[in-house]
């Protein structure tokens, strides 16, 4: 028994279709949060590891039974929480292709395809999003699929510390490098450079301008004068476009003019997708001018968790940070320097074809279908927003953000009732099952975020998740 016979695979991989068919077709009618207990869902497997061989039936009925109920279902279009991870079943497709060619992309030579079809579809989306010549292979730039933003960021400091100080590939850091982000920056920065060795004080959070939360290009300036004057080594500022919280936008152009010769990276990963449709293009204003970007299709872009997309400015910045060639990977394409090994661009060696993922996405949408997708969900976001305008018993928290709605409830008893109804109404809406939202904090206000991106989000759902708010808000209200 080497391995499933093919014939049978394609008698239990219809049976696992099918399973994925109805999960889906069925998936709405689900409460969107599992509600069980920790532990709950250990109790109910068996303590012991089966010793034979059992029944795919037998396993996708525990998969019913035990695992679906203890599910958060992110694809529900009821599904407003964080930010949405669209896995589109395009993008299945595309997974199923992945893994059915089994093939390791760390180097060209190890499947040319992996490497060109990837360098392909980067250099599509970085001219469909409007991103400078530069940031293409034929520009001397290019992009690579990472398996997170997170990854992303960690690979583009490692890059970044060695541009500053080649001396770094031996003698590792030395406790003057910064890194310069905002109080809205995403956690992954701070592990960044938590995994790189430089420790939290290395972090530098650049006060926002006055009555924004986006990074104030002057206080960067002075911060990076006065880091310098003190010995310090400037190393990388990120300046975020469209912030995890509240969706805020940094001025990356006059950051990138403040950074000067800084590494300048843009962190887009949830709201950078929206730059293919031309009037969302302000986004990417000035992001002409700085040394990479990165945007996540696995949040809005219909493809399924992992796609992050990186772009750097200068394709060898990232070899030049972390290859290292121990002689059984040494081969003439290599050699010849007329091919990218993608290995060099992550942390780890190994890397899927994640490529076929994106390609089915692109596929089976085209660049249209992609665009209708973000502006439906653009569109919900803008009529949710005019009717917390319009209701004394709410407020916007801050400006709408594309997709995303930050509100609060207003009690008329001040901030500390607002902030605690507020928090009551989130959970009570979470706990029917109906939608789930979640929240965070504005200038130590407690605020719930709507995320809207899920693929099967309709108006309808907008609209019963705003009934439902109000009809929350006044029970709580008493
Ligand atoms: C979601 C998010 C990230 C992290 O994304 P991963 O791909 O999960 O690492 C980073 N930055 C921003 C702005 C995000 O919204």
């Amino acid at each position: 028994m080497a391995d499933l016979d093919p014939e049978e695979f394609r008698r239990l991989g219809y049976a696992v279709v099918d399973w994925i068919a109805r999960y889906r077709a069925g998936v709405g009618e689900l409460p969107v949060r599992g509600d069980v207990e920790p532990g709950s869902v250990r109790d109910q497997l068996p303590g012991s590891l089966p010793e034979q061989p059992g029944t795919l039936d037998a396993l996708l009925a525990d998969i019913d039974r035990v695992v679906v109920p203890a599910t958060t279902h992110w694809q529900s279009p009821a599904f407003f929480g964080y930010f949405p991870a669209n896995a589109s079943l395009h993008s299945l497709l595309g997974d199923m292709l992945s893994g059915g060619l089994g093939i390791q992309g760390m180097l060209w030579s190890t499947s040319p395809a992996a490497t060109e079809v990837e360098q392909v579809l980067m250099d599509g989306l970085a001219d469909a999003l409007g991103l400078d010549p530069a940031f293409t292979f034929a520009g001397g730039g290019g992009g690579s699929i990472q398996d997170s933003a997170s990854s992303g960021a960690l690979v583009t400091l490692l890059a970044a510390l060695h541009r500053s100080d080649p001396r770094w590939r031996t003698d590792g850091v030395d406790g003057t490098e910064r890194v310069y982000v905002t109080v809205e920056t995403h956690s992954s920065l701070a592990k960044a450079v938590r995994v790189a060795g430089l420790g939290a004080r290395a972090l530098r959070i650049v006060p926002p301008m006055p009555g924004s939360p986006a990074m104030s290009p002057d206080a960067l300036a002075a911060m990076l004068a006065a880091d310098r004057a003190a010995g310090l080594r400037p190393v990388l500022v990120c300046p975020t476009v469209g912030t995890t919280g509240t969706g805020a936008v940094d001025p990356v152009r006059a950051v990138a003019a403040a950074a000067q010769d800084v590494w300048v990276h843009v962190d887009a990963a949830w709201a950078g997708v929206a730059a293919l449709c031309p009037e969302h293009r302000d986004l990417l204003d000035g992001v002409e001018l700085v040394d990479s970007f990165c945007t996540n299709a696995h949040k809005w872009l219909q493809t399924a968790f992992d796609a992050s997309l990186l772009w750097v400015r200068d394709a060898r910045t990232l070899p030049d940070a972390l290859s290292i060639t121990p002689e059984y990977l040494r081969n003439a394409a290599s050699e010849s320097g007329a091919v990218v090994d993608y290995r060099d661009w992550q942390v780890p060696l190994g890397r899927r074809f994640r490529a076929l993922k994106l390609w089915t996405v692109i596929n089976g949408y085209g660049l249209e279908g992609l665009r209708a997708h973000i502006r439906r969900h653009v569109a919900l976001a803008t009529e949710l927003a005019g009717w917390v305008r319009d209701d004394p018993g709410f407020t916007l928290a801050v400006p709408r953000s594309l997709a995303l709605v930050c509100l609060r409830v207003v009690t008329g008893d001040g901030p500390e009732a607002d902030d605690a109804a507020t928090r009551e109404v989130m959970e009570r809406v979470n706990a029917s099952g109906e939608a789930l939202l979640t929240h965070t904090v504005v200038d130590g206000r407690y605020v719930m975020r709507v995320a809207i991106g899920s693929a099967t989000t309709e108006a309808a759902h907008v609209a019963a998740l705003w009934e439902r708010l109000r009809r929350e808000a006044t029970a709580v209200r008493g």
